[in-house]
């Protein structure tokens, strides 16, 4: 019996123990295709020659580096080259180690930002219900997934939540996309209103939402729309790219596709795509010269800011999707592999939505189709479906997700870049066996 402190304690699950390309394999050499990457982590597979070896010459060369410098050689180069392709006036690159540090770090940035210029009144921060943003404190505040936060509650910081652009269940009769989206990023400014402006200091959302709902984009125009109120409040927008960011969408930022600019832009998953657990968040020139003209100290930092192995491995992964053009190709195989779960999937009486960007498929699962009514809870429909694929030698991503405090099912679909079309195949046929099972 080993000593590890698994997160499920009663699951009884293989051990990993070689990864080779799209496929994980576990101690009894069976073969499993990484169809959700993890969660979203592994864009180019499990075996990139290219990371591997800038990984160990890292390591080899400088491991650690901390007090007495403030970067290093890998990262001054990974922030170089994220700023280069990173939209608008997105100007500088703060290092962390993951995703959830990095929304915690937004969130206190964002304080500090408006602190810095004078401003002491704005504490308060708007997200969305149908959202994660991490597993920390401030960042389990954020998210807008109940369960998730229940237990923990009374240490929670207060932020509120707002609706989410979410067309297949919300969006009224007779509603057009756009004015869907237009209505619900309304209910921004109305909670602005309500909380008073001058009290507001950031509105968090996802620009494709991710594990509480599957792969859901916002309409066309909702993200322009909030960004009109954010600007109109002096409200900073902070967009949480963990999941969707570095490719994933068919852009290498997400939110490319909605035309908007964040002042603050969270990404982490993708960027060490496994081989390193890395995140960062980006913002913009004025967010850092407010920092950098006044007290010259973000009061963030943890030990293995900016490591250069980790580092190393971002430079690497960034590289790789550009270089062998893999953002494109999370985009057209995105296409192809929507196009085979429509084929396959698209009559299932079960299947309600098929949906997402690029390499970031969600399908939603309802006990009927006519009414959009969701699953009993009770019947864990999600859980059952994981582990039938699982036991077909698919991974996938199923959550028992909330809509709006409602529930639902849903299948989050995020395989590495270098996909191939059979092995679309094989992600729709191990779906299959695995939906004939659980929803005959
Ligand atoms: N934000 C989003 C959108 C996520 O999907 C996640 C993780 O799933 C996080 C933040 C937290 O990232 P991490 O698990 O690396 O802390």
């Amino acid at each position: 019996m080993s000593h590890v402190f698994p997160r499920h304690t009663k699951a009884n699950l293989p051990t990993a123990v070689a990864g080779d390309g799209c496929y994980l394999i576990d101690a009894n050499g069976k073969r499993y295709l990484d169809g959700s990457g993890g969660a979203a982590v592994s864009c180019l597979g499990h075996s990139d020659a290219g990371v591997i070896a800038a990984v160990q010459e890292q390591v080899g060369k400088l491991a650690f580096a901390h007090t007495g410098f403030l970067t290093s050689e890998p990262a001054e180069a990974l922030a170089d080259l994220l700023i280069s392709q990173a939209p608008g006036d997105l100007d500088r690159v703060y290092f962390v180690s993951g995703g959830s540090e990095a929304t915690e770090a937004a969130i206190k940035l964002a304080r500090q930002y408006h602190l810095e210029r004078g401003d002491t009144t704005r504490r308060h921060v708007i997200a969305r219900r149908q959202s994660y943003h991490g597993n920390t404190l401030g960042a389990l505040a954020a998210g807008g997934n109940e369960w998730r936060r229940q237990q923990f509650a009374p240490l929670l910081i207060d932020i509120s939540h707002i609706a989410p652009c979410y067309e297949y269940v919300d969006r009224g009769e007779g509603e057009s996309s756009y004015d869907y989206g237009q209505r619900v990023a309304n209910d921004l400014e109305a909670e602005i209103l309500r909380l008073g402006p001058e009290t507001v200091m950031a509105f968090m959302a996802e620009p494709v939402v991710g594990a509480t709902s599957g792969a859901v984009p916002a309409v066309e125009g909702y993200f322009k729309r909030i960004r009109e109120i954010c600007d109109q409040y002096g409200v900073l927008l902070i967009l949480d790219e963990v999941m969707c960011g570095m490719g994933r969408t068919g852009h290498l930022f997400a939110c490319e596709a909605d035309g908007v600019v964040p002042d603050i832009l969270c990404i982490a998953k993708g960027l060490g795509a496994g081989y390193q657990p890395i995140g960062a968040m980006l913002c913009s020139r004025q967010i850092y010269e407010a920092i950098e003209s006044g007290s010259g100290f973000f009061q963030h930092g943890h030990t293995y800011i900016g490591h250069p192995v980790a580092t190393a491995a971002g430079l690497a992964v960034v590289r790789a999707l550009l270089d062998r053009g893999l953002v494109q190709r999370s985009a057209e195989m995105g296409e192809k592999l929507h196009a085979a779960l429509v084929a396959r999937f698209g009559p299932h009486p079960h299947v309600g939505d098929l949906r997402g960007r690029g390499l970031f498929r969600g399908i939603e699962l309802v006990a009927d189709r006519e009414s959009k009514t969701p699953f009993d809870p009770g019947l864990g429909v999600a859980g059952k479906l994981k582990k039938a694929a699982f036991e077909a030698g698919l991974i996938c991503y199923p959550m028992a997700g909330t809509r709006d405090g409602r529930n639902g099912d849903h299948i989050l679909l995020a395989p590495p870049f270098i996909l191939s079309e059979d092995q679309i195949g094989e992600i729709t046929d191990k779906l299959e066996i695995a939906l004939a099972q659980v929803l005959p």
